[in-house]
Order: C-alpha cells, then structure tokens, then sequence
C-alpha cells in the first residue's frame, strides 16, 4: 500500500460516526459507512436489532411478528438480499389474494381485483359488483356520465371517491385498503402521493373508473408513495399484475433473516453494534458531536452522526440542535400485532385466501393474515392441522382495542376476530400459543400535508455540519422506501465526514 493511501485509510478509520437506532435504517446506514473504512458504532436502545422487522418464537416456530415481506418494486430490496447472499432464499405469496370483510348484507368477499387503491376500472365487473352491489355498480357509473367540466384537482381521495364514485365503493372498497396499507382514513390520503398519475389521467379521461383503467394499463410500475405499509395481507401496488400479492415476496424464514445477515456482516467489517443502549442527547463539539448515551458515564465523540429512529425518538433528540425542528408527532398510529398458533383443521382450505381486510367500523381488528396459507414456508414449519393468522388492531388514529388488555385477554380478542373474519369456530381450545407486540408507527408519507412536513425536517438537519437523519418517518415506510434512504443518507453523511477529515 502506497503512503498517500495508507495514510487514507487511517485517517477513515479515525473517522467515527455513530449511528443511533438499530432498525433496517440504521443498519444498512452503517454498512454503507463501513463500506469507506470509517469506525461505525450502532446505538439501539433494545436488546434486539431488527426494529420492527423482527421475529418471535410462537408455538415452536420462529415467525415474523412485525415486516414480513418487501415491495419488488425496483429490485432495490431484492438488490440489498443479493449481495448478502439471501437471493437463492427469496420466495412469492401465495396468489389466491386477499379478502374483505363486514360488508354490509353480504359479509366477507374477496377483494377485487386490480383497481388502485380499491378504486375499480369497472364497477361492473362480477368481483366488484359482489362487494358493491348493483346500487353501489349504477352510483359509481353515473361518474361516467358527468360533465368533464365538474372535474378540478382534488387532493383528498376520499373526497374524490366520494363524490365521484358513490358511498359504496369509498366504504367497502377504498377504506378497508387505506385502513389496512396506511393507518389512515382515504380523506387524509393525498391522492398525488398514494396514486400518482391518478388526477392527470382523471383530467384527460373525464371519468375516474376510466382513469384508473388508463393508469394501470400505461404505468404498470405505478404504486402508492408508500405501500405496502404494515400487517396487511395484500400488496397494493397499482401495476397491471391483477393479483394482491404480486408485488411482494418474502424470505424463507422470515424477513428477520435479513437482519441476522446484515448483523453478521456489519460484525465481520467490525462495526460495534451495541444493544440497550439509548442515545439520551446529542450535544456538537469543537469537532464533531459528543452522544450522551443511557449507560456511558462519558459522552461518545463523533465526527457525525446518522439518526435512524422513529419519528418521535428522532424529533426529541434534533430539536436541541436542529434550527427549526419540531417536537414529536402527537397523532402517531398505533398498531398492535397478535400472532395466533392455532390448531384449526378447518383452515387448511384457506377459507379467506391470504387474509382479510375489513370495512372500517365492522370488525374491532383491521386486518388479519392467515400466514399458513400465505407463505409456503410457514405452513411447511406448522404441524398438520396447525395454522398461523397474524391479527392486527389499531387505525385511524385510534388506540387498538387491545391496549388495555392483558396478553391472555388480547389472544382471546383476537382469537375470535380471527374467527369472525375466518368465518370458521375457532374454540378457545384450538389456541397452542400467542405473541403480541405493540408498534408506534409514523404518519404515512401519503397522508395531505405530510411531504412537506418531512422534507422541510430533512432540509433542516442537512443545514447541520456533520448530522445526518433517515428512517421510515422521512423515506416513507416500508423496506423499499427505507433501505435506498439509508443509503443515499449515508452516502452523504460519511462523504461529507471523510472531507473534514
Ligand atoms: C406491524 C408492521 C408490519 C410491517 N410490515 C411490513 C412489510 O411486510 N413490508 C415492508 O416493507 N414494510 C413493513 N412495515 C414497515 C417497515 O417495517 C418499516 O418501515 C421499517 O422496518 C422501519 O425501519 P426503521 O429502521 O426506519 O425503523 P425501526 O424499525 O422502528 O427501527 C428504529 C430503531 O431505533 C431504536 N431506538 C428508538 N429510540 C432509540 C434511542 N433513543 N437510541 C437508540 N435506539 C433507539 C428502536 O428500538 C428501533 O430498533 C411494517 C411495519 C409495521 C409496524
């Protein structure tokens, strides 16, 4: 090795950036830092990295209990899982979609296919018109008889689906998705964010049956700004593979293998990882930053710093030194996630497909995936007759109903949820285990207003020499969203530390 680049590698070794938070953010964020020879040190506040792709063992399996699969939009997760050798790992959902359910006069049926965000091309067609009914098919094609001249630019979906398309397809189509992928009611989507394309095509077509219809057959890669969010058992890209479930896959035992196979790597470049340790403070320097962190007695010395929390973590900890930054976010969606092993016979016929969405209001879960009949590989680690079906709680900015519960009261709830939106008995004694976890989530990118809420965020931290911030708050949740942030952050972050140096 040459002196000059001795010398070079040295001072990138000198050169330290602690990353605070030990989620897929904060985790690809460090690789990227290590990839250039700098000293990478990861804070996690728990004993456990992964964040919210995490897994838990229930019933003798080890199961995703948070993400548990990835967008293929792009190839960029599918990019991340070459190079750490899990490509040969990766696998599809099964196609046979998802359901709805509480629909009004008809109970559950499944979700119709194609469409953007619930909203269909034809309201005519028989998958629709199951959910709808023929009043709910004749309301949404009066839209087609409007006059183009009552069109403007709407930015709430759900105003633009109401009064387009009629109550009936806003209820038992569009929300039950929006409620599901976003946390979120459709009036607080922007329509510009979670189907982009959509008011153009509206403009031009004259009718928004008509634009979706246009959308999906000339933007096949088209997809909402952020789905899929969360504990939803469909995708919900708009592109033109008509099943739920087409645009995302999963990894042979868990999308936590991508965790366990980012830690070894980031082990094998020598990144300190530290569990249970909470960043409490940051505090700038004549050189860089000092992290007070809950168990140093001395502050850790940092040429930079990249943030990779939640947003109410990450607020708390710029605001005292990011010019303009705000505190939290007050109305953060709370999602609780129980994870059922049940022995059920009766569901080895995937009587719902996937899983369920339901109408806002019918059910107290908003969701259920029925694992077992989703993923191969689960049923496979499931003894015969033994299923797994993940319930989720919590939208719309609404404790999840089972918060107040004990873990026991909180399986049973949603033991009989599952159940209801199974349409099968799931007697009490048909439970072999049960896990629960509770997840702070962040507004989702699509929700009015939001945009310029985190990009003015974001300008105001990269306006802080040697700072550098990224995570599902400002990328946009989901794995796709997250992991090219992290590593567009990092790039700036350790070029920009390695030039001071
Ligand atoms: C239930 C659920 C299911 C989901 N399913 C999918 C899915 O199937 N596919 C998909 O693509 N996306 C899914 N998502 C979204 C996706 O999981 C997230 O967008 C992504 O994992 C967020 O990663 P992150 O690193 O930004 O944040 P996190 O995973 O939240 O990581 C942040 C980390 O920071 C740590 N921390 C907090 N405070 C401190 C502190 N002061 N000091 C140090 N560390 C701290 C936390 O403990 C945590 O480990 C799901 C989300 C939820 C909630």
């Amino acid at each position: 090795m040459s002196e000059s680049l001795d010398r070079l590698v040295r001072q990138a070794h000198d050169t330290h950036v602690v990353v605070i938070g030990g989620g897929v953010s904060g985790l690809v964020a460090a690789r990227e830092c290590a990839k250039v020879g700098l000293r990478v040190t990861v804070l996690e506040a728990t004993d456990v990295l992964g964040g919210v792709v995490r897994s838990a063992e229930v019933g003798g399996m080890t199961l995703d209990v948070g993400a548990e699969s990835f967008a293929t939009r792009g190839g960029i997760v599918r990019e991340l899982l070459d190079e750490l050798g899990l490509a040969g790992e990766v696998v599809s959902p099964n196609p046979a979609g998802a359901w709805v359910a509480g629909v009004p006069g008809v109970g559950a049926a499944p979700l119709p296919k194609g469409g953007v965000l619930g909203i269909p091309d034809n309201p005519f067609a028989p998958d629709v018109r199951r959910v709808i009914g023929w009043p709910g098919a004749w309301r949404a094609y009066l839209d087609r008889l409007r006059p183009p001249l009552t069109i403007g630019h709407t930015h709430s979906l759900g105003k633009l689906v109401g009064s387009r398309l009629g109550s009936r397809v806003l209820d038992r189509l569009v929300a039950p998705v929006t409620s599901g992928v976003y946390s979120a009611r459709p009036d607080d989507i922007d329509v510009d964010l979670a189907a982009p394309g959509l008011n153009a095509a509206l403009t031009r077509v004259g009718s928004l049956t008509g634009a979706v219809a246009e959308l999906r057959a000339s933007r096949p890669a088209t997809r909402p700004a952020d789905a899929p969010a969360s504990d939803v058992p469909v995708a919900t890209g708009a592109g033109k593979a008509p099943a739920p479930g087409g645009a995302v896959q999963g990894i042979v035992g868990g999308m936590s293998r991508l965790v366990d196979r980012l830690v070894e790597v980031l082990d094998e470049a020598g990144v300190e990882l530290r569990r249970g340790v909470a960043a409490e403070k940051l505090e700038r320097t004549s050189d860089g930053w000092a992290v007070v962190t809950s168990v140093d007695e001395k502050p850790l010395a940092a040429r930079a710093v990249l943030v990779a929390l939640p947003e109410g973590p990450a607020r708390e900890l710029l605001a005292p030194v990011v010019k303009g930054l705000e505190l939290g976010d007050p109305i953060a969606p709370v999602v609780e996630v129980v994870t059922l092993v049940v022995n059920a016979p009766v569901l080895d016929a995937a009587p719902r497909g996937t899983g369920v969405l339901t109408v806002p209001g019918s059910h107290v879960a908003k969701a259920m995936t029925h694992s077992s009949a989703k993923w191969d590989w689960v049923r496979d680690a499931a003894e015969p007759g033994v299923h797994v079906v993940r319930v989720s709680f919590g939208a719309q900015g609404e404790e999840p109903a089972t918060a107040a519960l004990d873990d026991d009261a909180a399986a049973d709830l949603a033991r009989t949820e599952a159940a209801a939106m199974l349409g099968v008995e799931l007697p009490a004694s048909a439970l072999i285990d049960s896990h629960r976890v509770r997840y702070v989530q962040s507004q989702p990118a699509a929700t009015i207003g939001r945009a310029a809420a985190t990009s003015a965020a974001r300008t105001a931290v990269r306006a802080v020499d040697g700072l550098g911030v990224t995570g599902a708050w400002v990328s946009g949740t989901g794995l796709a969203q997250v992991i090219p942030d992290a590593r567009d952050e990092a790039d700036r972050v350790r070029s920009a530390a390695l030039w001071r140096s």
